[in-house]
């Protein structure tokens, strides 16, 4: 039999790239490997309204299990790729059997950062939000009257703060940069959020520094912050990001550096080796980019099975990204990375505003709080590459649409 295209990891990018080797008329063997016991799943509710419990399980897979028997995907879950044999076309599994590829797309995703066990990672009450095990472990410990300290104030930890507000426990993040949403944002976007979370009674505790976890009997009792103060605390979540897993990659001769290095068209340093995703660090416009959302996972996975099935164009990305806090809908389009000003266009209802940033004179991103039709028409025309009057956008009266026309 011909050998397969593999793909490993069973996560949002290798589901999007089967279904399009298969729409392209790829009909031969294809398999996923994944280690997590799951079929792909969104992750973006396990800190909104599936960790809330308002959004069952079923609703979280990317496809129904009888979608990859109709499509002829062996979905093999429950399984890691221990190492890469690129030169030999092959992969060994965890339980020490190999497996040959014609062609193979890493798509391993990322992990949490941790803390380190020396200063109370590892306590119990201590938690990180990546998978179903991390937020069916979280949602029973939500309970209201009990105290829930969030470690680091970007949208994965402040989704969680937000979740437990509303469940009624008592919330404090502290984030050790100047303000929340530092790394993600200008400082409009972190005003609008802090004043969000202090409308919901959540401590916010910007420039503050951690020094550890303190615990009894293997259990969180409280942080310890950097100025020697004690935050008693029943639970932890810590949201200060991820790394790419990039390893199998590393050890098998790949190049990587901070992400698998892929060129633009998702090929990886090895021959029929391709990479997308969380895992991937791609080039961009001549810049080494690493995207950790939704639609660069879907949109890269796709190109990567173009690519496979012989197209040639380069991946162009077309960043969105969204955040649910309380009734807040944040919607991201463009990317923000270098941006030298910003306009805040106030919105018409409360809690809703948009931020709209430049880089020498060019739209290239837009924050829109609750404000759909400034992230459907900011979407449009940084994809048209048209940049909006800064004066006349910072006007609420002004016509968004005439605008950007
Ligand atoms: P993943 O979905 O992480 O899948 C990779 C899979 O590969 C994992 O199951 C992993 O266990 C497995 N794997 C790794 N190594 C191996 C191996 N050696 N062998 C076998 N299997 C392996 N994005 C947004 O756009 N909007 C949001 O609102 C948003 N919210 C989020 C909220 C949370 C709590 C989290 C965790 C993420 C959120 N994201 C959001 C990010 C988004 O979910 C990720 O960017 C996306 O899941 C990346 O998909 P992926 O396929 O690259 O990786």
């Amino acid at each position: 039999m011909a050998d397969p295209i593999l793909l490993v990891g069973a996560g949002q990018a290798s589901a999007s790239c089967a279904a399009k080797l298969r729409a392209l008329g790829y009909d031969g063997p294809l398999v996923i490997l994944g280690e997590e016991q799951a079929a792909p799943y969104q992750r973006p509710p396990l800190s909104k309204k599936y960790v809330s419990g308002e959004l069952a399980l079923e609703r979280l897979f990317v496809r129904p299990l009888s979608w990859y028997a109709e499509e002829k995907i062996e979905l093999r879950l429950g399984i890691r790729v221990a190492a890469l044999h690129a030169d030999a076309h092959e992969v060994t599994l965890d339980d020490g059997r190999r497996l040959r590829y014609r062609q193979l797309v890493l798509a391993t995703g990322s992990r949490p950062r941790r803390l380190a066990p020396e200063i109370g990672g590892d306590l119990g009450g201590v938690f990180t939000v990546r998978n179903l095990a991390d937020a069916d472990a979280i949602a029973p410990e939500l309970q209201a009257g009990r105290r829930l300290i969030v470690i680091g104030g970007g949208y994965i930890g402040l989704e969680a703060a937000a979740v437990a507000a509303q469940k009624g426990l008592a919330v404090t993040v502290i984030e050790m940069a100047d303000r929340i949403l530092q790394r993600v944002a200008a400082a409009p976007t972190s005003d609008f959020f802090r004043a969000l979370h202090q409308a919901h009674n959540v401590a916010i505790r910007e420039a503050t520094g951690l020094a550890g976890l303190v615990g009894e009997g293997g259990r969180l009792t409280g942080v310890r912050l950097r100025d020697g103060t004690v935050l008693p605390a029943d639970l932890a979540i810590v949201g200060i990001g991820i790394l790419p897993n990039d390893e199998l990659a590393r050890e098998a001769g790949l190049a990587v550096d901070g992400g698998i290095l892929v060129d633009a068209q998702c090929r990886t340093s090895a021959p029929d080796i391709f990479a997308a995703g969380d895992c991937a660090n791609f080039l961009w416009g001549g810049v080494r980019t690493r995207l950790e959302s939704v639609q660069n996972a879907i949109d890269q996975a796709e190109h990567a099975a173009g690519i496979i099935m012989g197209g040639s164009a380069d991946y162009d990305p077309k960043p969105w990204f969204w955040s649910d806090q309380y009734d807040v809908k944040l919607q991201i389009a463009g990317l923000n990375r270098g941006y030298d000003s910003t306009v805040v266009r106030p919105g018409k209802r409360p809690q809703s505003q948009s931020v709209w940033y430049f880089r020498a004179g060019h739209f290239i991103a837009v924050d829109a709080m609750n404000e759909a039709l400034a992230y459907a028409l900011g979407k449009k025309a940084i994809e048209a590459g048209k940049s909006p009057d800064p004066a006349a956008l910072a006007d609420p009266n002004s016509d968004l649409k005439s605008l950007l026309a």
